[in-house]
């Protein structure tokens, strides 16, 4: 009884028929990196069989091509996230784009004492670019359900705050927090806000003009994209402000031994030779969600979440870390007395891929003091028999670890 006729969409994720262990693979762990669909993977296949050449270089046939394909891609991205094409930067995913506005942004303006007001759930993405640029990351705390204590954000903004980051939605607690609250908030005070968008993009409609951040960074491994490739999203004003980070071909518009020029945005932000089939497989795989439909994929997961969370709960000994009202697809628990570890092994024989750990959220375990948890992340080609699969595997490493 969910919405999408899921046979029809795991049709087109070959991956899903490999056999683990002689078992069906139930594969929840999507928030670590999605599966790609026939689309995305014959957009690969056919750039480099019929357009790869260089981008913006060469007056020849496939340079045309493959610069178009490439351009093309910035314009795909830049429609489905409502912006404009210059405010696309092409990096390797959001801990590059976190990177490059530390480094750009933040690191030439920042000043002894001045600090970034994150959550207690921040990815390590989301903490240590700011402390390698040289600022103090100042945590707003997270409370027993998971939700950020929206009190105790806004007690923490104050006239050293340089800049608000902040994940849309977490990825160890599914937890979605108020970022539109957020911003209004900080903007009042004058203060940026970043989005870590990494979690939201794949699971839920994103309009950047609507949303009116800062900064945005996501990645299009988490998006039915290729891996290794990502955007920033940023302001006009502020890619004008900004110094380039990276230096090479392409940045530049003039070179010269007594010093260099450079290039408009977005160019001036990418330097060298960009991965072109990474853009162009994940406009392939925005096109891929708009045919499902991000509303539809919405639905679905939240559904079949509410289905896991009850499940879970079921299940004697399983303590569920995050419980937030209106939290995305992603269940992380506990059993007491069992080691995350030994649990997602136990369930790799059974054919369930979890992810086990602190999920690059080590202060966030600490709050919960846990060492680790064991994590069930959804996506769209996920069902009941998926969580049925899971919550087997469960009694199994019940019976041979407690
Ligand atoms: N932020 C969040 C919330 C994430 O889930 C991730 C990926 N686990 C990242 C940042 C980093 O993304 P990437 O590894 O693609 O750079």
């Amino acid at each position: 009884d969910l919405r999408l006729d899921l046979a029809a969409i795991r049709a087109q994720f070959p991956i899903l028929s490999e056999s683990i262990h002689g078992k069906r693979l139930a594969y929840l762990d999507n928030a670590a990196t999605v599966q790609k669909p026939e689309a995305v993977l014959q957009k690969l296949d056919g750039y480099y069989r019929h357009s790869n050449a260089n981008v913006h270089r060469a007056v020849h046939e496939l340079a045309a091509r493959a610069t178009n394909a490439y351009e093309g891609a910035r314009d795909r991205i830049a429609q489905f996230f409502n912006t404009h094409r210059d405010q696309i930067v092409f990096t390797r995913g959001t801990s590059e784009s976190i990177n490059l506005v530390a480094r750009s942004w933040l690191q030439p303006r920042v000043q002894p004492g001045d600090e970034v007001l994150v959550t207690g759930m921040e990815h390590h993405s989301n903490i240590v670019p700011w402390q390698l640029a040289g600022a103090k990351t100042v945590a707003a705390p997270v409370l027993d359900d998971g939700s950020l204590d929206f009190d105790g954000w806004l007690a923490r903004l104050n006239e050293r705050t340089r800049l608000v980051a902040v994940a849309y939605v977490s990825n160890t607690l599914g937890t979605v927090n108020p970022v539109e609250k957020m911003i209004e908030a900080a903007h009042a005070r004058g203060i940026p806000v970043l989005i870590d968008g990494a979690q939201a993009i794949a699971h839920q409609r994103v309009d950047l003009a609507a949303l009116d951040a800062d900064f945005f960074a996501c990645s299009s491994h988490k998006a039915y994209g290729p891996t290794g490739f990502g955007v920033l999203w940023a302001r006009a004003e502020h890619y004008e402000a900004m110094v380039p980070w990276q230096g090479g071909g392409d940045m530049i518009r003039t070179v010269a031994f007594e010093g260099s020029t450079w290039n408009d945005v977005p160019y001036k932000f990418e330097a060298g030779t960009p991965d072109m089939a990474g853009a162009i497989g994940f406009a392939a795989a925005l096109d891929w969600i708009d045919s499902v439909g991000i509303d539809a994929i919405a639905a679905q997961e939240h559904e079949l979440l509410l289905y896991g969370t009850e499940l879970l709960l079921s299940i004697d000994g399983v303590r569920l870390i995050g419980t937030a009202p209106g939290k995305a697809g992603i269940l992380s628990f506990v059993i007491d007395g069992a080691h995350p570890h030994d649990i997602g092994s136990i369930l790799d024989q059974d054919g369930v891929a979890v992810r086990t750990g602190h999920h690059c959220t080590m202060p966030l375990m600490e709050r919960f003091r846990v060492p680790a948890t064991v994590r069930a992340s959804l996506a769209v080609y996920n069902g009941k028999d998926d969580l049925d699969q899971l919550a087997s595997g469960l009694g199994r490493a019940k019976r041979l670890l407690l």
